[in-house]
């Protein structure tokens, strides 16, 4: 399968740029020296200001996909003392219940339907918690939450805000400052556009102060943190997709910075949204995230079918749905290097795939 010759539309791994790419050709480099240093201390500042980290945040650099960054935050930062209130709106914050429940952490497995939790003050259980867990985007159905309302619940209840933004970084806002987040998880091939394999977690100074002494070699924050002072990590880093963030970090400030890149990803999604208008598909939830539309059928046809049709006949990527989903909703990305000719493609696609014509 060359897929080069694809039309990517998948939330994750999402289209690179020829820029990023073409990094990814090349030799990698030896790494324990001044210059890789320098590539870990770009990495770190770049994240620190697209997210707006408070003064004395820090980046961990991981190895891993991005369950690695989500489940050693839970690892690092929570203790049995702690008791989480973890948001469950689908697979991914289902994630978050599972490794809460690995680890002992005490916690409310908080399943939310059909709401942004704008009104989390109302809606939440009435439990003393000291920590509050979502994923800002829920990637598994395309369901955005209310960060600012969370995190004044958050500031107002005194409660450590764990957030994975891994499907929202660089298409949608997050301000770690202004919404008290104490913890974000990053990861390289959603939003950020790169290969698989590096996961980031951006700690306020709150959550160094959290950090625990682990019964765990690789995933002891501690030593990455000690590490970090030098721009090393203990393990060998994922170097390549390193020098790869180091220069998507530096094109999305060329291209106008990060508030450039979250309006052209909803210029992206409004022209998709308001170009299918004439097709038998309804939006799965109204609280859509730039990063994403999921679409249910509503002429019967099932959703596996459309995503099959779409990549046998048009060689068009988009994201089928597992388990009892799998004929109620596909989900159609808008991260990565998109432009309004690439998504005229799917488009396209779509509309001969139903014999309609498009107006
Ligand atoms: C993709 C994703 C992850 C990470 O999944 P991995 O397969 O481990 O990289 C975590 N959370 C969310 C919200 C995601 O979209």
């Amino acid at each position: 399968m060359i897929y080069e010759d694809y039309y990517i539309f998948t939330p994750g791994p999402v289209k690179m740029s020829e820029e990023i790419l073409e990094i990814g050709a090349k030799q990698t480099p030896y790494f324990r020296n001044d210059k890789f240093s320098e590539v870990t201390f770009n990495c770190e500042k770049g994240l620190l200001e697209m997210v707006n980290a408070p003064e004395g945040s820090k980046v961990i650099f991981l190895t891993a996909s991005g369950t690695a960054g989500m489940e050693s935050v839970v690892m690092n930062l929570l203790t049995k003392d702690d008791n989480a209130l973890v948001v469950h709106g689908g697979g991914f914050g289902g994630r978050f219940v599972d490794i809460c429940a690995t680890h002992n952490i005490p916690h409310t497995d908080f399943q939310v339907k059909n709401t942004n939790l704008y009104n989390i003050d109302k809606l939440a259980p009435k439990e003393n918690y000291t920590s509050l867990i979502v994923n800002a985007h829920e990637t598994s159905v395309g369901h955005i939450y209310d960060l600012d309302a969370m995190g004044n619940y958050a500031k107002e209840n005194n409660l450590f805000f764990i957030v994975d933004a891994i499907s929202m970084l660089v298409t949608d806002p997050i301000d770690m400052s202004a919404q008290n987040i104490g913890a974000i998880v990053a990861s390289s091939q959603k939003g950020l556009a790169l290969p698989p394999g590096l996961t980031m977690v951006i700690l306020s100074p709150e959550a160094i102060k959290r950090v625990q002494d682990v019964k765990n070699l690789y995933f002891n924050f501690k030593d990455y943190l000690r590490n970090g002072e030098r721009g090393q990590t203990p393990y060998t880093p994922a170097v390549t997709i390193m020098l790869q963030l180091e220069a998507r970090l530096a094109q999305i400030k060329r291209r106008g910075g990060v508030v450039q890149s979250i309006q052209k990803a909803k210029d992206i999604a409004e022209y998709f949204r308001a170009n299918i208008k004439d097709l038998p598909l309804k939006f799965y939830t109204p609280y859509m995230p730039n990063a994403m539309t999921t679409l249910t059928p509503t002429d019967g046809k099932s959703a596996m079918d459309i995503v099959n049709g779409l990549e046998d006949g048009y060689k068009v990527m988009v994201c089928p749905n597992g388990g009892a989903k799998r004929d109620i909703i596909f989900r159609v990305s808008h991260m990565g290097d998109m432009t309004k000719a690439y998504v005229d493609v799917l488009l396209d696609a779509m509309y001969d795939f139903y014999g309609k014509k498009r107006k």
